[in-house]
C-alpha cells in the first residue's frame, strides 16, 4: 500500500472523463452524483440514498479515482482516510481521527468521505492483523460503525470505502444501513485498456509509430495504475534518450520496466 496524503475537504477537479472504462460502475455511482447535487429533490420524494458504498477490486483499478470523480462531478468536498494510517497508533487515536473526520465532513455537507484500504481497520475479528494492538483496530472500527449508525441520509454525507479484500471484512461493516451497496471493479479488458491509454497519452508528445490499440494489445492483465505508470515511464525514457517525441520503442521499454517492477513486488509479497 502506498502512502497517500490525507485529504480534508479538498475540492477535486477529477471528473468521469478521467475515469476510462468502468462504464457500469460509473453508471451505478451516478445516482450519488445526482443526490449530492440536489439532495432536496430526493428528500422531497422520501427517497433513501445509501450512505455507505463499498468499492471492491484489485489494486490500481481506479477505486480512489472513481471516488474522487464522484466528488468532482457533484462539486462537493472530498475527505479521505486510509486504513493503513492507523497502524501503530496508540489506543484511542484512531477513533478520535474517525470522529474528527466525520464531524468535519458533516459541517461541509453535502460531502464525501472516502476510506481507502478499509480491510486494515475492518478485518473480521480473529483474522491476522498488521496492527500493533488489536484493541486499537477494534476501537477504530467501533467508532466507524458508530458514525455510520449515528446519522441518516439527511446528513448528506456519503461514505465510499475501498478494498481489494472484500472476503475478509467484518460482517458488521456489511449490515444494512452500513456498507450494504457494493460496486465491483475489474481489471480492464482490451477495449478498456485502450480507453485508459488514451486518457494517459493525451498530455504526451507522441511519435507517429505509437497508438493506443498497439499498447492495449501488449498489456493484458495490466491495471489502470500500471498503464498510467507505463505512460509516465515512456516519457521519462524518451527524455533520457533526448528524443523530440515518445516512440514505440520507448513504450516497449517502459512496459518491460513496469513488468520488472511488478515481478519484484510479487517476490516481496510471496
Ligand atoms: P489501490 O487499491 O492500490 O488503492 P485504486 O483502485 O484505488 O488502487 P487508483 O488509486 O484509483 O486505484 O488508481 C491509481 C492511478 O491509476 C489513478 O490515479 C489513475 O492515474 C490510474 N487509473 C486507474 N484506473 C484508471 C481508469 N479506469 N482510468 C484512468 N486512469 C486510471
Amino acid at each position: 500500500s502506498k502512502a497517500r496524503i490525507l485529504e480534508q475537504g479538498t475540492e477535486t477537479r477529477v471528473t468521469f472523463k478521467d475515469v476510462a472504462g468502468l462504464e457500469e460502475a460509473k453508471e451505478e455511482i451516478y445516482e450519488l452524483v445526482k443526490f449530492l447535487k440536489d439532495p432536496e429533490k430526493f428528500e422531497r420524494l422520501g427517497a433513501k440514498i445509501p450512505k455507505g458504498i463499498l468499492l471492491l477490486g484489485p489494486p490500481g483499478t481506479g477505486k480512489t479515482l472513481l471516488a474522487k470523480a464522484v466528488a468532482g462531478e457533484a462539486g462537493v468536498p472530498f475527505f479521505s482516510l486510509s486504513g493503513s494510517e492507523f497502524i501503530e497508533m496508540f489506543v484511542g487515536v484512531g477513533a478520535a481521527r474517525v470522529r474528527d473526520l466525520f464531524s468535519k465532513a458533516k459541517l461541509r455537507a453535502p460531502s464525501i468521505i472516502f476510506i481507502d484500504e478499509i480491510d486494515t481497520i475492518g478485518r473480521a475479528r480473529g483474522s491476522s492483523t498488521i496492527f500493533q494492538s488489536n484493541d486499537e483496530r477494534e476501537s477504530t472500527l467501533n467508532q466507524l460503525l458508530a458514525e455510520l449508525d449515528g446519522f441518516d441520509t439527511n446528513t448528506r454525507v456519503i461514505i465510499l470505502a475501498a478494498t481489494n479484500r472484500g472476503d475478509i471484512l467484518d460482517p458488521a461493516l456489511l449490515r444494512p444501513g452500513r456498507f450494504d451497496r457494493h460496486i465491483q471493479l475489474e481489471l480492464p479488458n482490451l477495449t478498456e485498456r485502450k480507453a485508459i491509454f488514451k486518457v494517459h497519452m493525451k498530455p504526451l508528445k507522441l511519435g507517429p509509430d505509437v497508438n493506443e490499440e498497439l499498447l492495449a494489445a501488449q498489456t493484458p492483465g495490466f491495471s489502470g495504475a500500471d498503464i498510467a505508470n507505463i505512460c509516465n515511464e515512456a516519457a521519462l525514457i524518451a527524455a533520457q534518450r533526448e528524443k523530440e517525441a515518445i516512440h514505440r520503442q520507448d513504450f516497449m521499454d517502459a512496459i518491460d520496466r513496469v513488468i520488472g517492477g511488478l515481478e519484484k513486488r510479487s517476490k516481496i509479497i510471496t
